[in-house]
């Protein structure tokens, strides 16, 4: 696939000063030398990268996701782990109005429907979108800058989604006007400070250049968000659900083909195959509120 690339200044600061981090699938990842905020530069431009979300993003091998739904339970135990870590930041007021910003399959959006929410999604790939329409879930297909709503949101959601999204500041200032007084948002995104990176380097997973264009630490989500009228009140480190065959693909993808072998023989002499692990996977838990 050609791609139109296009040169950005950095977003959390405007100037346009950067050294290099590393280079990966043709991508440079740069960061910025003024205030520390790491993306892709040039990266794909707009346009082109809202057409990689709206066909065919959850079935594909280039980029996004090769099968999303054959990982559902992975997915819907991840979705509750997070709703439940954030559980003590809802008010308790009903009703609950919630918005998922990137809500794929609708797993996330269905555990909100569960617990009794009014449950709202947004979703660009077309396939997904009619889908959960088919099944008569409220979803809107337009992008979160684009959203508006005659509703303010008690609960929002964007579960490995702002890394995704170019215009960030425009974003964050759109959270913030969809947020209800006591509302809450939720992320969970890549840690560019996590440990998992220090010591993969360029060989961690969530280097994605084609459509992670950003990479936040605590230190640029603190800025985005307070500069927006945000305030952090929760920021832990953070990971996923695997099962075995989630586990060996990635000792597989890093090269630990070795490890793999050992780890499968192990998994079978313990009878371990088909069992659940949470692992710390290198991403960041937030919890945002107005300030
Ligand atoms: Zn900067």
């Amino acid at each position: 696939m050609n791609f139109t690339l296009k040169h950005y200044c950095c977003s959390l600061c405007g100037k346009d000063e950067t050294k290099p981090v590393l280079t990966k699938q043709g991508f440079s990842i740069v960061q910025c030398r003024h205030c520390g905020f790491v993306y892709v530069n040039p990266r794909i431009e707009n346009e082109q990268l809202a057409s990689i979300y709206r066909h065919n993003y959850f079935k594909n091998k280039d980029y996004g996701y090769a099968g999303y739904e054959q990982e559902k339970k992975l997915r819907i135990k991840n979705f509750e782990r997070w709703l439940k870590d954030a559980g003590n930041y809802i008010a308790e007021k009903k009703p609950v109005y919630a918005l998922d910003v990137g809500c794929a399959a609708g797993y996330c959006l269905a555990l909100m429907k569960a617990k009794g929410w009014e449950a709202t999604g947004l979703e660009l790939d077309e396939e997904m979108y009619t889908g959960l329409k088919q099944i008569g879930y409220e979803v809107s297909k337009l992008m979160l800058e684009n959203f508006e709503s005659g509703k303010k949101f008690s609960v929002i959601t964007l579960f490995d989604v702002i890394e995704h999204i170019p215009g960030i500041s425009k974003a964050f200032s759109k959270l913030n006007s969809l947020l209800a007084d006591d509302g809450i948002i939720i992320m969970v995104t890549p840690d560019y400070g996590s440990w998992q990176r220090k010591l993969l380097g360029k060989r961690w997973f969530q280097f994605k250049p084609i459509e992670h264009i950003q990479y936040f630490s605590k230190h640029s989500l603190k800025m985005f968000a307070e500069r927006n009228g945000l305030k952090i009140v929760h920021q832990s480190a953070c990971g996923q659900y695997a099962d075995t065959g989630f586990l060996l693909n990635r000792l597989n993808y890093y090269h630990f083909t070795f490890l793999a072998r050992i780890f499968e023989k192990a998994l079978r002499l313990l009878r371990l195959k088909n069992r659940f692990f949470y692992t710390d996977t290198g991403s960041l838990f937030v919890v945002l509120k107005h300030k």
